[in-house]
């Protein structure tokens, strides 16, 4: 078989009328020969809207119940794309995660797939039939029905080229591509049209959205090439970003510049080995992992990405509770984190030293620092994180 996995993200599915153009790719897809399974996200914002419903109903909504409910949204895109499949005469249908084998461990709201058992896709491939899988979800090996995590669709994606020895995987979204920031923050942002997965992986982790880290960590492990395209582009000509792990390496130095706004900063002092664990026991019942973890001289400092933690009024008093203070986002005093990726970031102290140059021109008070050879982050007021990102764009990866 010469299985292709198409991925169409939210705004790709906005409406009907983008399901219809949609589904003219996935025939034209047939039409050259493939044996095509799509993956879809929820049509434009209903996973957020979802979201929102099941806040509104309750200020901490049982974690079972929120992946019952936003999974819904995916399964709705797979029956209307099959419809409108129907509807040009293709044989198409649609499976939820768990239909199509997807296991995953049994934490809710953020699970992670274990097992892919693509039985029911490998059947119907070979009937000749376009199978269509609900993205992001799948099913614990208890039964029960989980969600993979914010973008978790391209995970889902990954996932099943991989257990399903597609020759590629095809990521479609509203942009053409990876670029060296997100071009709605920086517009000189350039287009990367070759790139290894470590690097990318890195962007993800620091919070670019472009795709889900998860899903680059599958793709990198099982050697799966991603190509990144834009849905509304005519096929074949239009530019593309090729993941692969033979891509060129390239020159030490900075690739890319990251803003992060769906973060909050932790922050404690004179925190004991037994207060550290205590918190750390807090921080696990109320699913907040900790990034950029520091603790040093009692003084602790980490980052919690927010999209992934189910409930986070309830996770901040908790970990208030425990003798650490949050920001918040939205509120006085929320930060951002701005990243710089690329490679051998740290062999001297030029990067971060022109980092904290732009900060200080800038007027933004940096309140943390964290660096490796692939990352140089800071930790500034959310008000000043876009014109940081622009002039640390500016100054590393233009011109
Ligand atoms: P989808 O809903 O299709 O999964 P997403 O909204 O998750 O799409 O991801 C696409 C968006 O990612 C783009 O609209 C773009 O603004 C944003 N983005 C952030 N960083 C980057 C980047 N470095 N390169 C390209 N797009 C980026
Ligand atoms: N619908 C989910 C989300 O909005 C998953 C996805 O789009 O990948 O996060
Ligand atoms: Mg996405």
């Amino acid at each position: 078989m010469n299985v292709v996995v198409q991925k169409y993200g939210g705004s790709s599915v906005a409406d009907l009328a983008r399901i219809g153009l949609v589904a003219d790719r996935v025939v034209a897809a047939k039409r050259a020969g493939y044996d095509v399974c799509v993956v879809v996200s929820a049509m434009g914002k209903t996973t957020d809207q979802l979201l929102a419903m099941a806040r509104q109903a309750s200020a901490s909504p049982p974690r079972r119940e929120l992946d019952m409910l936003l999974s819904v949204g995916e399964r709705t895109t797979m029956a209307l794309l099959a419809i409108a499949l129907h509807a040009r005469g293709d044989d198409a249908i649609s499976f939820t995660g768990s239909q199509s084998g997807i296991i995953t461990n049994d934490r809710h709201f953020d699970a992670r797939i274990i097992e892919v058992r693509p039985f029911r896709i490998e059947d119907e491939l070979s009937r000749g039939r376009t199978v269509i899988v609900a993205g992001y979800q799948g099913m614990s090996y208890r039964r029960e029905i989980t969600t993979l995590g914010r973008g978790g669709s391209d995970t889902t994606a990954v996932a099943l080229a991989a257990a399903l020895g597609a020759e590629r995987c095809e990521i479609y979204s509203d942009v053409d591509g990876v670029y060296s920031a997100d071009p709605r923050v920086v517009p000189e942002a350039r287009h990367i049209a070759a790139m290894g997965y470590e690097e990318l992986q890195e962007m993800a982790e620091s919070g670019a959205k472009v795709l889900n880290a998860e899903a680059v960590a599958f793709a990198k492990r099982e050697r799966i090439a991603i190509y990144a395209r834009r849905t509304s582009d005519a096929p074949d000509t239009a530019k593309e970003t090729v993941v692969r792990h033979d891509a060129p390496r390239d020159a030490l130095g900075v690739r890319a510049v990251v803003g992060d706004h769906q973060v909050a900063w932790i922050e404690g002092s004179a925190m004991s080995d037994g207060g550290l664990a205590a918190l750390l026991a807090v921080a696990d019942e109320a699913q907040v992992p900790l990034r950029e973890l520091r603790c040093d001289g009692g003084r602790l400092g980490a980052l919690v990405s927010l999209p992934r933690v189910p409930d986070w009024g309830r996770a901040r008093a908790a970990l208030e509770a425990a003798g650490v203070t949050a920001t918040d986002p939205g509120a006085d005093g929320a930060v951002s984190v701005v990243t710089l990726v690329g490679d051998g970031l740290t062999q001297d102290g030029r990067v971060l030293r022109g980092a904290l140059d732009e900060a200080r021109a800038l007027g933004a008070a940096v309140r943390a620092v964290t660096t490796t050879p692939f990352r140089v982050s800071l930790v500034v007021p959310s008000t000043a994180a876009d014109a940081l990102t622009r002039r640390l764009h500016a100054r590393f990866c233009e011109g």
